[in-house]
């Protein structure tokens, strides 16, 4: 595996605090904010802070550590968003985009949060 990462991408630039964003909650190694362009009445996006391209890259090389602040903090902003079926919510979506087919914007690793209305099929057609 090869990724190149581009220190001057958004999420990167966000890191850095150059660039405001509507924090939902933030750990050690993760950050979750509102995407400024929402899709649904919930966007979240729940980003690592180490520098990995998409979900492949770092779900083989983030330490543990990092996998399990990651995970748990998505678990934690279903819950403070109240979107959980576990909470009785009518539930959520999670999306990641990678590379090119993936339609992937920002080349910062980052899990979608869609919730607040049915979301409808997985994929269009
Ligand atoms: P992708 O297409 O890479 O999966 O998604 C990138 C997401 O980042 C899009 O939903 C887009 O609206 C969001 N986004 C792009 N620039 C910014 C920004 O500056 N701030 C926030 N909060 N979201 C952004």
């Amino acid at each position: 595996m090869s990724y190149v990462y581009d220190p001057e991408n958004i999420f990167a630039r966000i890191l850095r605090g150059e660039i405001p964003n509507k924090t939902v909650l933030e750990t050690a190694h993760t950050l979750a904010f509102h995407d400024i362009r929402p899709q649904a009445p919930v966007h979240v996006l729940v980003i690592p802070k180490g520098a990995y391209v998409t979900f492949d890259h770092f779900a083989a090389e983030a330490s543990a550590e990092e996998l399990v602040d990651f995970h748990r903090t998505a678990a934690e902003v279903c819950r403070l968003l109240g979107i959980s079926p576990g909470d009785g919510a009518a539930g959520y979506r999670t999306l990641s985009n990678a590379g090119e087919n993936g339609h992937q914007e920002v080349p910062h690793f980052h899990l979608h949060i869609f919730a607040g209305r049915p979301l409808g099929p997985m994929l269009a057609r």
